[in-house]
């Protein structure tokens, strides 16, 4: 087993998801809220009457159909040199995390990827089918399940995840299509909030659908929709307002630090005198780590005021150069887990980029104003 180096140890996942295995070196991780899915199917086989084994077969089938299609985007992004941290399974579907949003004419074949899997895999079945029985049902079957047609509805099944997967809206993968299609002629951000804003629309039909015909399972699709669309359209905004900045532009330069001797009672009172939570730990004129407001508080709890900054500190945090762009310092330090990285220009520190003012920097930008001039 190879040792996790710590930027892995430290990297963020979906709350609430449990670690499963790993697929061509992709963490594959379940929702806790799947467990809903295993408690579903055990009560579906119990139940007493003919096809009650197929429902069960069908549903692992589909969700393991669900599970390819985002290996297929993980597998595509891989080859444009896009690492995929890790693929969440829902109860509604799969999510693959890319480290990034690739350019957009990589996001198209991504995209593209995962329907792609699930057309595959339907025409493989009916294929099949078609050629050892040529008596098919066509997509009745999916009204009308029976032992006999199982596979037929597999595929038919595949056939309906790749169609809703292609409709142009966030956060399907069409409308990550439609974005990496628009962006050919308009700014990304712009091609963004089209597909987020057609991403609103069609969760709001999809609701009032699910509204009208009393559907519990559509209200409940729509309702994810709109919150992905949503999300996507804020993350884009985010990026519009911090892409081709410099880290200089927004980090801290006014910051207090604590030597590796002092004790974590004195750097306590340095976090109540001032409203820093995060402190770089210089050994004479060096920088040594980090200390971070987690880390004091545990230590103040689990080992008294007297213990020494040095035994604390994380030797390894976060380094950014000033010239980093932000867009990318936001990813690094997302991905970290950490809530602060120093600001490095080679040996010597300048300054620090927290979570809390990079969103201030974002805010600011957002209600107009202009990016500071660099001195
Ligand atoms: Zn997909």
């Amino acid at each position: 087993m190879q040792p996790q180096n710590s930027t892995q140890r430290k990297e963020q996942r979906i709350p609430g998801s449990i670690g499963a295995f790993t697929a061509f070196g992709i963490p594959i991780r379940f929702h806790f809220t799947f467990l809903l899915i295993v408690a579903f199917l055990v009560v579906i086989g119990f139940q007493d009457r003919p096809s009650a084994a197929d429902d069960v077969v069908f549903i692992v089938a589909l969700f393991a159909s669900v599970l390819l299609h985002e290996i297929g985007h993980a597998l595509v992004a891989r080859y444009f040199k896009v690492r995929t941290i890790e693929i969440v399974m829902f109860p509604i579907g799969g999510v693959s995390r890319l480290e990034k949003t690739p350019p957009p004419h990589q996001e198209f074949w991504i995209a593209c990827a995962g329907p792609l899997v699930n057309f595959i895999i339907a025409g493989g079945l009916l294929g099949g089918i078609a050629l050892t029985n040529p008596k098919m049902v066509g997509l009745a079957t999916l009204t009308n399940p029976t032992d006999a047609n199982l596979i037929e509805r597999i595929a038919y099944g595949n056939l309906i995840l790749a169609v809703f997967n292609l409709l142009p809206a966030f956060p399907m993968d069409g409308g990550r299509i439609l974005r990496s299609v628009l962006a050919i002629w308009k700014p990304v951000e712009e091609a963004t909030q089209i597909a987020s804003s057609s991403g609103r629309a069609l969760a709001i039909a999809l609701g009032l659908y699910g509204l009208l015909s009393q559907q519990f399972l559509v209200m409940f699709i729509a309702f994810f929709v709109y919150l992905g669309a949503a999300q996507e359209g804020q993350a884009a905004t985010g990026r519009s307002l911090t892409h081709g900045m410099p880290v200089r532009l927004a980090m801290i330069t006014k910051y207090h630090t604590v030597s590796h001797g002092d004790t974590v009672g004195d750097a306590a009172q340095l976090m109540l005198q001032t409203s820093q939570q995060d402190f770089p730990v210089m050994h004479g004129g060096n920088v040594i780590g980090l200390l971070d407001r987690n880390a004091l508080l545990r230590a103040i709890a689990n080992e008294g005021s007297d213990a020494y900054v040095a035994g604390v500190t994380d030797h390894d945090p976060v380094r950014l150069s000033p010239d980093t762009d932000l867009d990318e310092a936001m990813t690094v330090l997302g991905e970290s887990g950490n809530p602060c990285a120093l600001v490095m220009d080679g040996e010597e520190l300048v300054g620090l980029l927290t979570r809390e003012n990079l969103s201030e920097f974002v805010l600011l930008r957002k209600i107009g104003l202009p990016p500071p001039r660099p001195k």
